[in-house]
């Protein structure tokens, strides 16, 4: 009977190692908004306007407002300048 309870403890013991060892190393991530060059891949702040690694420009600015927008925007969301042309 106490042999059995011991077995119980050790199973319970290995199975809590084998959770609480394992992957952990996805949280160590920089921490920044995972935000990246659309071209190299290089992490970026939200505010960057070039690319620090390939100096690629990620933003520009809106011929309407003046405002610095993303590149792949449509429309400047600021003056609603059209931008497919
Ligand atoms: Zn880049
Ligand atoms: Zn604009």
């Amino acid at each position: 009977m106490i042999m059995m309870l011991i077995g119980i403890i050790i199973l319970i013991f290995i199975v809590y190692l084998i959770y609480s060892g394992s992957p952990r190393e996805y949280r160590h991530s920089i921490g920044n908004k995972d935000a990246k060059c659309y071209s190299c891949g290089h992490g970026i702040q939200e505010d960057f306007i070039y690319c620090p690694q390939c100096s690629i420009p990620l933003k520009e600015k809106c011929k309407g407002c003046g405002k610095y927008i993303n590149t792949d925007w449509r429309s400047c969301p600021y003056c609603n300048d059209q931008r497919l042309g």
